[in-house]
Formats: C-alpha cells, sequence, structure tokens
C-alpha cells in the first residue's frame, strides 16, 4: 500500500472535543487492523468497534488449520490480545450487530436499541457462507464453516475420529479441512464442481499437486460433481447423494462453496454496490464519509485498472490500514500485490500475483512437482503476473519484487534453480 501526507493531525476527521468519533462495523481482522492504524497514526478521538459476534476480533485462516486440529489454541487467533483494547482505548462492543446506517444523520442503529454517531465510519462486516438450497441442508450433521464456533463444533466432533465425512466444495476451504479432518482420523470423500480440485485458481496442472497428496492421505474425490440431495432419517443425516448417482454414506457434511460479501446494510443504506461495496482505490464508497475494508469491499486496483475483491487474510490487513488512513483523510491507496497462503498436510504453499491476469499466462515451474518443492510462476507477455511457491520458502519478497517490477523476463532462466530470483 502506498501512502503520503502523514501528518500529526488527521486532516478529515474532526478531533475537536465534539468529534463523533470514528465507527467500525465488523469485530474481524480488518475492523481490529483498522482501529490500530487510527491510534497508530495518532487519532485520539473515540474509537468503536461494533461486532456482532461474541468474541473480540479473531482471524479465520487458523480455524481450518491447526485450530481445528487441536495444534493451536484462542491466542493463535488473536491479532490482538484482549489487554490491547483497552490499553488503546478502542471500544468492542462483542454481541452487537449493527442493524442499520443513516448516512444522512451519520448514526448507526444496533441491535441493543442504542444509536452510535460517527464521524467517519468503515464498514467492514466480512463475507458470509455461500448457501445453496441443496434438498435436506437443513438436516443435523449439516454445517457451514466460517466463525470460530463453527470451528469449536467441527473440533468436537471430528477430533474423535472415525466420522463419515463429504465435503461439498473443493475450494481452499474445502481442501484445508478436508485435510484436517483426514489427518484427525475420518473418512473424507469432497465433492466439487471442477474435473481437478483449485483449478480455477491455480490450473489443472497444479491442483493436481494438491489432490494427489490428498489421495495420498486417503481422501476420496468424486468430480465433477455437487450434492443432488442430502439424505436423513429421523432428521440426521445419513448420506449424499450426488449429481453424478452415486450414494455417500455420511454422519457429517460441510457445506463450502465458497463466500458471498455480506453487504445487507450497505446495500439498505444506498450505497453503490457491485460484487460487494464498490470502493474507489482509498476504501471510500459513494459516501464519502464511509469507508469499506476487507472481504465486503471491491476496490479499484491502480495496477490493473479494475475492481476487485478479495477474500483473503493479507488483504484485510492491508486494506484495514487503507482504510483508517483514508479515514483521517490521509493519501492511502491499496495497491498491494494480492497475497494469500494455504497449509493441507506437508504442504504448505504462498501465491503473490493478480490471478485475473493469469488465465492467458504461460506456466514456467522451476522446482520439481513429483517432489513437491516447486516455485510457479505465470508470465504473460513476458511478464510475471502470479507466482506461488510450494514447500520453498523466503522467496515470497524476490516474486512480488519480479511481479512489482514489470521487467521482462527469459523464462528459461525463471525455470533455473540454479539462477537466483534476484537475477532475472
Ligand atoms: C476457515 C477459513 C480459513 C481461511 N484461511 C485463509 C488462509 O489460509 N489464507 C488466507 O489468505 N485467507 C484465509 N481465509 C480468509 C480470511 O480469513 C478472510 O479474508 C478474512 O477473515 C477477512 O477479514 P474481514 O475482516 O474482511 O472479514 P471477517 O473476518 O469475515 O469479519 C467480519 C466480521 O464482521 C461481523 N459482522 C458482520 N455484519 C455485522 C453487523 N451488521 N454488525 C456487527 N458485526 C458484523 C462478522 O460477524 C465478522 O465477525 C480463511 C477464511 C476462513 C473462513
Amino acid at each position: 500500500m502506498s501512502e503520503s501526507n502523514s501528518a500529526a493531525t488527521p486532516t478529515g476527521a474532526d478531533t475537536s472535543s465534539a468529534d463523533a468519533g470514528m465507527v467500525i462495523i465488523g469485530g474481524g481482522l480488518a475492523g481490529a487492523t483498522a482501529a490500530d492504524t487510527l491510534r497508530a497514526e495518532g487519532y485520539t478521538g473515540p474509537v468503536t468497534i461494533v461486532a456482532e459476534e461474541p468474541e473480540i476480533p479473531y482471524q479465520r485462516p487458523p480455524l481450518s488449520k491447526g485450530f481445528l486440529a487441536g495444534k493451536e489454541g484462542d491466542d493463535a487467533l488473536l491479532p490482538y490480545p484482549a489487554s490491547w483494547y483497552p490499553e488503546h482505548d478502542v471500544t468492542v462492543r462483542t454481541g452487537t450487530a449493527a442493524t442499520a446506517i443513516d448516512p444522512a444523520a451519520h448514526a448507526v442503529s444496533l441491535s441493543d436499541g442504542s444509536v452510535l454517531p460517527y464521524a467517519k465510519l468503515l464498514i467492514a462486516t466480512g463475507a458470509l457462507p455461500r448457501v445453496i438450497p441443496f434438498p435436506g441442508v437443513e438436516l443435523d450433521g449439516v454445517h457451514y464453516f466460517r466463525s470460530k464456533a463453527d470451528a469449536v463444533a467441527m473440533k468436537e466432533l471430528l477430533s474423535a475420529g472415525g466420522h463419515n465425512l463429504v465435503m461439498i466444495g473443493s475450494g481452499w476451504i474445502g481442501m484445508e479441512i478436508a485435510a484436517t479432518a483426514r489427518e484427525l482420523g475420518n473418512n473424507v470423500t469432497l465433492l466439487g464442481l471442477e474435473d481437478v480440485p483449485l483449478s480455477v485458481a491455480i490450473g489443472k496442472e497444479l491442483g493436481a499437486v494438491f489432490a494427489a497428496r490428498h489421495e495420498e492421505a486417503g481422501v476420496r474425490f468424486v468430480l465433477p460433481a455437487s450434492a443432488a440431495e442430502i439424505k436423513g432419517d429421523a432428521g440426521r443425516v445419513t448420506g449424499v447423494v450426488t449429481t453424478t448417482g452415486v450414494t455417500l454414506p455420511a454422519d457429517l457434511v460441510i457445506v463450502a462453496v465458497g463466500v458471498v460479501p455480506n453487504i445487507a446494510l450497505a446495500k439498505e443504506a444506498g450505497l453503490a454496490i457491485d460484487n460487494g461495496i464498490q470502493v474507489s482505490g482509498s476504501l471510500q464508497s459513494s459516501d464519502p464519509d464511509i469507508f469499506a475494508a476487507g472481504d465486503v469491499a471491491n476496490s479499484l486496483h491502480p495496477v490493473t485498472g479494475a475492481y476487485a475483491r478479495s477474500e483473503h487474510w493479507a488483504n484485510a490487513i492491508a486494506a484495514g490500514k487503507v482504510a483508517a488512513r483514508s479515514m483521517l483523510g490521509r493519501d492511502a491507496v491499496l495497491d498491494d500485490i494480492p497475497y494469500f497462503y494455504t497449509d493441507q498436510f506437508d504442504l504448505g504453499m504462498e501465491y503473490s500475483g493478480y490471478g485475473a491476469l493469469t488465465r492467458d499466462a504461460e506456466l514456467v515451474v522451476r522446482g520439481s512437482l513429483e517432489k513437491r518443492e516447486f516455485i510457479a510462476f505465470w508470465v504473460l507477455e513476458g511478464r510475471v503476473v502470479a507466482g506461488m511457491n510450494v514447500n520453498i520458502w523466503d522467496v515470497q519478497d524476490a516474486i512480488k519484487e519480479l511481479i512489482g517490477s514489470g521487467r521482462t523476463v527469459d523464462t528459461q532462466a525463471l525455470a533455473d534453480p540454479q539462477i537466483p530470483l534476484e537475477a532475472i
């Protein structure tokens, strides 16, 4: 992200005693990071996070990995310890939902009946699991997976092992939950719409690397397939009938078929919506005093010139910072190269780049797909537009430098592990 004009006194916010303050709707990573940045930038007025969940802000990536596996506890979830909020005079209203925004009155109505005024408002309401009305989805034993409460419930069940779990959805989260569930000793079958899992994101050749590792561990795939019906007995799930006509026994089903931006409040308030809350590069919405960040925001990227909505951890942090600076009237633009990561069994992966530009790009691999130690580059018109390292570490800075520089590269050199990335 870039920034400038870091004067000590915010220009866009009223810091007098009449300051109505900064209100953040959503106690996720984007909201918490924005609160931290407001204080770090010297803002001394009221900061309130309205957080619907009963938890102080937490981050979600461990939920499907170490937390679900029982290897990590609550501490791994907290971007800031509980003591941070009172120490920084940040009010977190947990268990309280914002129910309406009145942009003209600069006020937010809350589920406890109170009304909170704001000088500037950040909407960081994240995303919600996509709900598909499969027949039988209401049966006991059918779950979605987004929150800490979901992860706690699943951990309790899966840690005993021996369940017949059918995962509907073979995207990143479906694959991560499948890996963890299998490691905990459960029988896992994955349904997905692609021939090869993850191929929409990283292509068939690389998706196959992840699929092979899952199969090696005993995960079964039924592809391409979805659920035609979830079967039950006495209100409890007993199986899944696939669209390919296979009946899979199941006492547990997890639906992980993507997420949708949580735009209800913003839409009601009349903000511009298009695949999320539409915001500028500095994350300002169609109302100049309302900003949006994280999974809910569709922002204009200055490099690609296109709107993009990211559903990733690093974006929530970067966007939280930019939104806070913009709320303070400073120049800040979300221009980070998108980044995300995953862990599945012993496969660790990091990815940086512009996914939308990879479709027509040439795939260049440095290292060995068979050994599952490689860096994959997507090269479009001679330039690296994305790069992904699997079980090779400390190369993200070099990958981002290659992407960011926009220089033309020799693809033979790119594929040659003997040539340092910095020399390409
Ligand atoms: C299981 C799982 C694993 C993941 N793993 C990875 C990973 O490995 N790598 C990666 O890059 N990304 C991962 N992600 C994605 C990453 O967690 C998200 O991109 C990130 O959480 C987005 O942060 P956010 O603050 O925008 O939204 P959220 O984390 O969704 O937080 C939004 C918060 O707003 C609250 N809220 C909504 N509406 C209201 C309201 N009206 N009033 C008050 N509060 C409200 C919600 O309850 C929620 O707590 C994962 C996500 C999940 C679910």
